[in-house]
């Protein structure tokens, strides 16, 4: 089996990248279980910033690696905090998520969209990049399974937010399994 980093050391991302994943016949090994650092992000977009994880990590293992950068826009904050939903919360996302509904209930806007770049690098400089979107409702927090702004986010079509739909459900839907699903394309 071929091996690939998966360049992330967010655990939530790497439990929904494995099932994902599977169907590629990859042997994932983390960024972590190498030992490997965490570039700064300083891209100013999705795919700029999954780019740059994914070209760190390939050319410090010398294996293929794949990175993904990815984020909340909410259309009652124009947008924000996008490829910034990590430093809005700043590790407090009850406040954030209190802030978020505060914002959508002045402007009465619920709408609000998930947007997940995903590259595969190989060590030589060699990259492709593919962007899944999901786009649903901001709700008051509900449920427990997932991470980030899963407990606020309910997509388009269903009437349970991702943290109660579970990750069986959301890999079927969400901005990331839309990302993947071009990823195996040209795999498989
Ligand atoms: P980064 O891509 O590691 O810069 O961080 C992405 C951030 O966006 C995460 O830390 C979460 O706050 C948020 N995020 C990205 N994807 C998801 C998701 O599937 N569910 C919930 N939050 C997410």
């Amino acid at each position: 089996m071929s091996k690939i980093v998966i360049a992330t050391h967010n655990p939530g991302k790497i439990k929904e990248f494995l099932p994902l994943l599977a169907p590629l016949g990859l042997e994932p090994i983390s960024a972590g279980e190498l030992g490997l650092p965490e570039p700064d992000e300083t891209a100013d977009s999705f795919p700029g910033n999954a780019r740059l994880k994914a070209l760190a990590a390939a050319r410090a293992s010398g294996l293929p690696a794949l990175a993904d950068d990815s984020g909340i826009s909410i259309a009652a904050l124009n947008g924000a905090p996008g490829i910034f939903s990590a430093r809005y919360a700043a590790g407090d996302y009850p406040a954030a998520f209190a802030r978020i509904i505060a914002a959508a209930q002045a402007a009465d806007e619920w709408r609000a969209w998930f947007t997940c770049a995903l590259c595969y690098a190989l060590p030589n400089g060699t990259t492709a990049t593919y962007i899944g979107e999901a786009h649903g409702r901001v709700s008051a927090p509900q449920g427990t399974a997932g991470f980030g702004y899963d407990p606020i986010f309910v997509p388009d079509g269903y009437a349970q937010s991702y943290a109660e739909l579970g990750v069986e459900i959301k890999d079927t839907i969400s901005h990331r399994a839309r990302a993947f699903a071009q990823l195996r394309s040209r795999f498989l």
